[in-house]
C-alpha cells in the first residue's frame, strides 16, 4: 500500500480549511471525516461572526460550502473513525474504523474539543433552543434575557462575567459551596452586580417549551429539596475534552490534554505531524481560528514535504 503525502483527520474548519490549502498546493489531501463530519459547527443554527456572510450562515450550510471547496481543488474524502496512529517512524500507520490500515508521510490532526455535558434530561434536546456551550458563540442571542451559567471553574467565571454584556441577569448554579475558580476570577464574578449565585444546587433537568429553554430544576443540596429556576438561556462551562485518545499519548499534551504546538507554528513534537483547530487551543476554541490554524497547519506541512523531498535529492 503506497502511502498518502498527508492525511488530515477531522473535517471541521480546521481540517477543511488545511484540505483547501494542501489540494490547491497539488498534494492530494485524504481527509478522514470522523464521526461527526462538517464538526462542531454542524450542531449549531445560524452563525453571525464567520467573517464573509454579513446575514449570517446556517452552520451546517458553511461546513458544506467548506467541504465543496476542499472537493473542488481535488481534496478526498472518507468516512472513518482514527483508532489509532503509529507514529514512530514515517510513513505514520493509521488503524481506521472502516478503512483498515493507511499510510502517510505527514498527518495533520484537528480533530477538535468536545464540551462537556451535564449529562440531564432535556439538556442534548436543547442545544441551540437556549443549551449553549460557547458565551462567545451565543451570548448576543440572549439580549435582555436572563441566563442561567453552570460551573465552578475559571471558565465559568468568564462565561458568566462576559455574558452580562448582553444579559439581563445571569444566575451561576454550581453543585458545591466552595468554587474551583482562581480568586481572581471569582472576585470578578463576585463583584458583578448581574450575577447572582445559586450555590450548592444539583442541576437535575432542562424545563423547556415549544420556544426553547424555560427554567432548570435543581436539587438543593442544603435541604434536599427540588427547585426550578427559571431562565430563557443555559451555558453550560465545565470544560472541554480534546479529541486526543486515539493518539495514544504520543504526542505532548498540556496538563488539560490540549495538545502542544511550537509557539507561532502547528508543529508537534513528532516531525511531520502538525495540530490546529480546537485540539490545540485551550483559550480562544473559535472557527476562525481553528480556520486560520488550520491554514497554518497546511503551510507548515507543504514546506516539511518540500524540505523532505530536497534532502531525498541531495542524498
Ligand atoms: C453549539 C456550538 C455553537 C458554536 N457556534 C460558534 C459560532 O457561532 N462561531 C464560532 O466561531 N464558533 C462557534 N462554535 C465553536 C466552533 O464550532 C469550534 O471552535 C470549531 O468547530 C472548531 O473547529 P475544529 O476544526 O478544531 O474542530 P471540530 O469542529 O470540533 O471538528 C472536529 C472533527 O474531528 C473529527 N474527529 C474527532 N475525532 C476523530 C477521530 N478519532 N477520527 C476521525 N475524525 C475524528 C470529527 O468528526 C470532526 O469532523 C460553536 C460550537 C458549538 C458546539
Amino acid at each position: 500500500m503506497s502511502a498518502y503525502k498527508t492525511i488530515i483527520i477531522g473535517t471541521g474548519p480546521a481540517g477543511l480549511t488545511a484540505a483547501i490549502y494542501l489540494a490547491r498546493a497539488n498534494l492530494n489531501p485524504l481527509v478522514i471525516e470522523g464521526p461527526e463530519p462538517g464538526g462542531q459547527l454542524t450542531t449549531t443554527t445560524e452563525v453571525e461572526n464567520f467573517p464573509g456572510f454579513p446575514e449570517g450562515i446556517m452552520g451546517p450550510e458553511l461546513m458544506e460550502n467548506m467541504r465543496k471547496q476542499a472537493e473542488r481543488f481535488g481534496a478526498e474524502f472518507r468516512s472513518g473513525w482514527v483508532n489509532s496512529v503509529d507514529m514512530s517512524e514515517r510513513p505514520f500507520k493509521l488503524s481506521v474504523e472502516g478503512l483498515g490500515e493507511l499510510k502517510a508521510e505527514t498527518l495533520i490532526i484537528s480533530t477538535g474539543a468536545s464540551a462537556k455535558y451535564l449529562g440531564i434530561p432535556g439538556e442534548k434536546d436543547n442545544v441551540g433552543r437556549g443549551v449553549s456551550t460557547c458565551a462567545t458563540c451565543d451570548g448576543f442571542f440572549f439580549r435582555g434575557k436572563k441566563i442561567i451559567v453552570v460551573g465552578g471553574g475559571d471558565s465559568a467565571m468568564e462565561e458568566a462575567h462576559f455574558l452580562t454584556k448582553f444579559a439581563s441577569e445571569v444566575v451561576l448554579v454550581h453543585r458545591r459551596n466552595d468554587l474551583r475558580a482562581s480568586k481572581i476570577m471569582q472576585d470578578r464574578a463576585r463583584s458583578n452586580p448581574k450575577i447572582s449565585w445559586s450555590l450548592n444546587r444539583t442541576p437535575l433537568e432542562v424545563e423547556s417549551g415549544p420556544l426553547g429553554v424555560t427554567g432548570l430544576k435543581v436539587r438543593n443540596n442544603e435541604t434536599g429539596e427540588d427547585e426550578t429556576i427559571a431562565t430563557d438561556g443555559l451555558f453550560v462551562a465545565i470544560g472541554h475534552t480534546p479529541n486526543t485518545k486515539f493518539l495514544g499519548g504520543q504526542l505532548e499534551t498540556d496538563e488539560t490534554g490540549y495538545l502542544i504546538v511550537k509557539p507561532g507554528s502547528t508543529e508537534t513534537n513528532v516531525p511531520g505531524v502538525f495540530a490546529c483547530g480546537d485540539v490545540q487551543d485551550n483559550k480562544y476554541r473559535q472557527a476562525i481560528s481553528a480556520a486560520g490554524t488550520g491554514c497554518m497547519a497546511a503551510l507548515d506541512c507543504e514546506r516539511f514535504l518540500e524540505n523532505v523531498e530536497a534532502s531525498l535529492i541531495e542524498a
